[in-house]
């Protein structure tokens, strides 16, 4: 068996060997390249058991559990000495942009909703054990006071502001708007619109030329899911609010983009995200055959808010498995 071969085999059995195991490839050496790898194997195609928890889901508590690159991110100071604040950085992706803004030098502050503690304190830990700086700041970004409090928090911890990353959502499958309640609604367009809005028009003011703003859209931004109305239009209305943004805050220096995943194991899948008996399908219909993981998404993340990608603004970037959503 080839070198490739044994390491595609280690990839796909840590993927798959149960709930103690993360679906992470474990890449022993430190200063080795990223892995030369068929992207179909790269990470398990496996049906994911089914499974539910609890609103919002601890990652910890998956099977698999997602990967967001805590043994694979390996940066190079390419975010030196900024200043990011993340929302929804417990878990999930906004946890791999975490990992990856971190390890390529930049100080971040975290926010997640405060029944979260466990993910968010795995993740600190794990960074400030390599000696980088990580502010926790919990709170429930439904409430604008928070909001608005998160920002000069942020501000105040980290001595300044320069990266935002509007990442937290709110998702429930429900088959016909007569399942989604006001309530649902009501969440739904406060975690991922006005909280948003809330966030971004507080921090702008903090930010100087040269600083960046990430939103996380979505597939459904393009192409609706018919269980995720509510979520969906949300999702429709970042990747429009990032283009807008862009046009006002270019002449400040400041640029907006944002990303927009396919299907992606996080614990948004799990507290509601999808329809009961539906786990086993998730992210199988994509060309590569599987779901993404968070860690596969954070080079984006690192891309867009780091200057080397100074021309581009109001632009939206696909991760997909190769849907060809956008
Ligand atoms: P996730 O569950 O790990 O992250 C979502 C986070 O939102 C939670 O960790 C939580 O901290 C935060 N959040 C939700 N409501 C909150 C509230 N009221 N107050 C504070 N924090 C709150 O799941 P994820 O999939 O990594 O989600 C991150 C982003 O990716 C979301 O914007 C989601 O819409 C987007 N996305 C995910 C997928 C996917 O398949 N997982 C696909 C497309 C887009
Ligand atoms: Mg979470």
């Amino acid at each position: 068996m080839t070198d490739l071969a044994n390491r595609r085999d280690l990839l796909k059995g840590a993927a798959v060997a149960g709930a103690a195991v993360a679906a992470a490839p474990a890449l022993a050496q430190a200063s080795a390249p990223p892995p030369f790898a068929d992207p179909q194997t790269k990470y398990t195609s496996q049906p994911y058991p089914e499974q539910r928890q609890k609103w919002p889901a601890l990652q910890r508590d998956m099977t698999p559990v997602p990967d967001c690159g805590e043994r694979s991110y390996r940066g190079s100071g390419k975010l030196q000495g900024r200043k990011a604040l993340v929302t929804g950085g417990d878990s999930g992706i906004g946890r791999a942009a975490v990992i990856a803004f971190a390890r390529e030098g930049a100080d971040v502050a975290i926010n997640y909703f405060p029944t979260e503690g466990p993910d968010a304190q795995d993740v600190a830990k794990l960074l400030r054990a390599e000696g980088r700086k990580i502010t926790l700041i919990p709170g429930d970004l439904t409430d604008q006071e928070f909001c608005v409090n998160l920002v000069g928090n942020a501000n105040r911890k980290l001595g300044g502001l320069d990266i935002l990353v509007n990442n937290a959502a709110y998702q429930q499958s429900k088959d016909s708007i007569a399942e989604v309640s006001f309530e649902q609604f009501d969440r739904t367009m406060k975690t991922n619109l006005y909280a948003m809005f809330w966030i971004t028009k507080t921090a702008i003011p903090l930010m100087k030329p040269g600083s960046a703003i990430i939103n996380t859209a979505s597939v459904n931004s393009f192409a609706p899911e018919k269980e995720l109305l509510d979520y969906a239009t949300t999702k429709g209305g970042i990747a429009i609010f990032t283009k807008a943004l862009a046009k006002q805050v270019a002449k400040q220096g400041i640029r907006v983009n944002a990303v927009a995943p396919g299907p992606i194991w996080t614990p948004l899948q799990v507290a509601g995200g999808q329809l009961p008996g539906k786990m086993h399908e998730f992210g199988q219909d994509t060309p590569l055959g599987r779901s993404g993981q968070p860690a596969e998404l954070a080079p984006l993340y690192v891309a867009l808010a780091s200057g080397e990608l100074s021309y581009t603004d109001g632009s939206v970037f696909g991760a997909n498995g190769g849907t060809g959503t956008i």
